[in-house]
């Protein structure tokens, strides 16, 4: 099966129930994210990630959607918002329009940006809630039930605290003044352990249900106990920023369901047309936060009779300086937009991107970025397009070289072709092993890599052959001219390879070879503009005139 195939159904319970299927229509999405500070490297991580790899597969042809936006309910926001001076509603719009800038500014190519407050998410917030109150749970019990909530309060907080959360003496770590309370509270809860049974077995016959393997295993472990009954509702009169209860005006939803369904009210859902999206659905998230994603959202989604999500693909954290977690008393924080000022969104997006791993934590510092952009940018990327360039201008009457090439320059383009083939080939030809996944978050440290080895082959390549002598003798002139135009066409189809993880460089790049920019296309802008792309020996049109050469990326020395 192709990856223009017709519709496919896979009957397979849970997963897909009868989904219409599109094999190349796919859906990302990153979590919602609590509006109650400023947004930091955590977003711009996971959300440059799920740009890159939608770009990445926009690339081999596939019609991406990515959803991202902000969670605006819960006490969090309630105080923040109290605290400003401003209006509920002014807060959050002032704070929600703060992430959608951070992330413009990252580049980042959302197709949704969900809003918790908008009525449409809320009015099926609610609707999903009346169908899980009407809901027997498998044991013949209803699904929904309300009972006396108690644990230890700390009125400092307004929320109930594990003892994790206080001191051994049972004082609050956020108020060490205040010594945390039983308290008693009465809240709706959902049952989860009745689905238990049928969440492992899907767990187990679904090995790519989570990615990769390590998290799976992680997930099966908490399912190998009990689950405790899921809180959802707070009483209005502690927290009013929510969506009300359907079924009960004195409370509003607490957080996990209001916060999980963004993923389908994003695409629609109830409406049918929710369903091709749904069908490839891929949640990227945090180590943190798989407990709520491989537990609760499942079992939400089968009390609701909702098909459940294509795959849930896991990433670990970044460490600042030193490899310890960051924090403002160790001065090791990595503020992105600070990144972004000094060496450009493409200079963090590379950085992230090459170093980031899903199974281990990874270490950033405002030091590691600069030494990253200097040696693999700067010397070795952007200087020998700008050399070759200059180099082409100068002895070429400001044009590039014409297209003819010596065999063993011929030979070198040809394994530098196969390396950017490479890193777009990893594990992500459609086919119907694959299903719909034809990247993984997981490959694309890989695919930087395979592309900056093509890089520094060309230049060893350049330094080797060292055109700049050759020219001295007119007889070599054509082998000069084979050179420079087998190592430029080389370099555009390494910027082609690299417009996922920096789409500003490589069209400025590619502008430079007089190349059309690569582009997302369409209403949403969920292709490429031309479909899927093909890296192509000998684009590069020989004895084109050069235009502005730029540098991509002006050397930054350290600040003393
Ligand atoms: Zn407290």
């Amino acid at each position: 099966m192709g990856i223009d195939g017709p519709w496919v159904i896979i009957d397979d319970s849970f997963r897909t129930r009868g989904l219409r299927i599109e094999m190349n229509r796919t859906y990302i999405t990153t979590p919602i994210y609590y509006v109650n500070a400023a947004p930091h490297l955590g977003h711009a991580h996971t959300t440059v990630m799920a740009d890159i790899l939608k770009r990445y597969r926009c690339m081999l042809g596939y019609d991406v959607f990515l959803s991202t936006g902000t969670d605006e309910h819960g006490q969090k926001n309630q105080e923040a918002a109290a605290k400003s001076g401003l209006s509920t509603d002014e807060y959050l719009t002032g704070q929600s329009d703060a992430f959608r800038r951070a992330f413009d500014l990252l580049g980042v190519d959302y197709d949704f940006f969900v809003r918790t407050t908008r009525p449409f998410h809320k009015t099926q917030v609610q609707f999903i809630e009346s169908r899980l109150k009407e809901t027997m749970a498998p044991d013949g019990e209803p699904l929904i039930i309300q009972k006396l909530y108690s644990g230890l309060y700390c009125s400092g907080c307004e929320q109930f605290k594990r003892d994790a959360d206080l001191t051994d003496d049972g004082f609050c770590l956020e108020h060490p003044n205040l010594r945390a309370e039983q308290t008693e509270e009465n809240n709706y809860f959902l049952r989860m352990e009745p689905y238990r049974a049928d969440l492992v077995t899907y767990v187990e016959k679904n090995a790519d249900f989570v990615q990769p393997e390590q998290y799976r295993q992680e997930l099966l472990v908490m399912l190998s106990q009990p689950l405790e009954d899921l809180c959802i509702s707070r009483p209005k009169a502690r927290l009013s920023l929510g969506v009300e209860l359907p079924f009960d005006p004195e409370f509003v939803t607490y957080v996990w369901i209001d916060a999980l369904v963004n993923y389908l009210t994003n695409v629609n859902w109830p409406d049918p047309s929710y369903e091709t999206r749904w069908a490839g659905v891929e949640h990227l998230i945090g180590k943190d936060i798989l407990k709520t994603h491989g537990v609760f959202w499942p079992i939400i989604l089968m009390a609701a009779n909702v098909p459940l999500p294509r795959r849930i693909s896991v990433h670990a954290h970044w460490l600042g300086a030193g490899g310890q977690k960051m924090s403002k008393s160790l001065g090791n924080v990595v503020d992105p937009f600070e990144v972004i000022e000094t060496y450009g969104a493409s200079a963090l997006r590379w950085f992230l991107a090459r170093n980031m791993r899903v199974t281990s934590d990874s270490q950033i510092s405002v030091d590691l970025i600069r030494a990253t952009y200097n040696t693999e940018l700067a010397n070795q990327l952007g200087n020998l397009l700008q050399r070759l360039l200059k180099f082409s201008a100068a002895r070429f009457d400001g044009c590039l070289p014409a297209s003819d090439l010596d065999p063993k320059d011929n030979e070198h383009l040809k394994a530098i072709r196969q390396l950017v083939c490479n890193a777009y080939s990893a594990n992500n030809l459609p086919s119907e092993a694959n299903g719909f996944e034809p990247v993984e978050l997981a490959s694309i440290p890989k695919m930087a890599e395979d592309l900056l080895h093509a890089i520094g082959l060309m230049n060893e390549y350049v330094t080797r052959e060292a055109p700049w002598t050759l020219i001295k003798e007119p007889a070599n002139a054509s082998r000069v001219q084979s050179i420079v135009y087998a190592n430029l066409d080389g370099l555009r189809m390494v910027l082609e390879g690299l417009w996922p993880i920096m789409p500003d460089i490589a069209n400025r790049g590619l502008a430079m070879l007089g190349q059309a920019p690569l582009e997302l296309t369409g209403s949403p802008r969920t292709t490429l503009a031309g479909g899927r792309h093909e890296f192509i020996a000998g684009r590069l049109v020989g004895g084109a005139r050069i235009g502005v050469i730029e540098t991509l990326f002006p050397r930054i020395e350290t600040i003393a």
